[in-house]
């Protein structure tokens, strides 16, 4: 789904949204800049907040916690 403009009249500075990807207007025109829209901009602040309050939860995976066992001083 294509939809860059065919020929831009006036010069009009577009950066890339940082939450959807697509282009944003990065003018006096657009309040939410460099977000494309108001909707990108919450969408990015929640994400911060979000991961700013998630739980460090990831540790060690079980295979390494498991292979605790000496088992290369087995003798034959
Ligand atoms: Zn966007």
């Amino acid at each position: 789904m294509k939809s860059r403009p065919a020929a831009s009249s006036v010069q009009i500075k577009l950066v890339t949204c940082p939450t959807c990807g697509g282009d944003s207007v990065y003018a006096a025109s657009n309040p939410f800049r460099p977000f494309c829209s108001e909707r990108c901009k919450n969408i990015d602040l929640g994400a911060w907040a979000s991961e700013s309050f998630r739980m460090p939860a990831t540790g060690l995976p079980e295979d390494q916690i498991a292979d605790d066992e000496p088992r290369s001083s087995a003798s034959h």
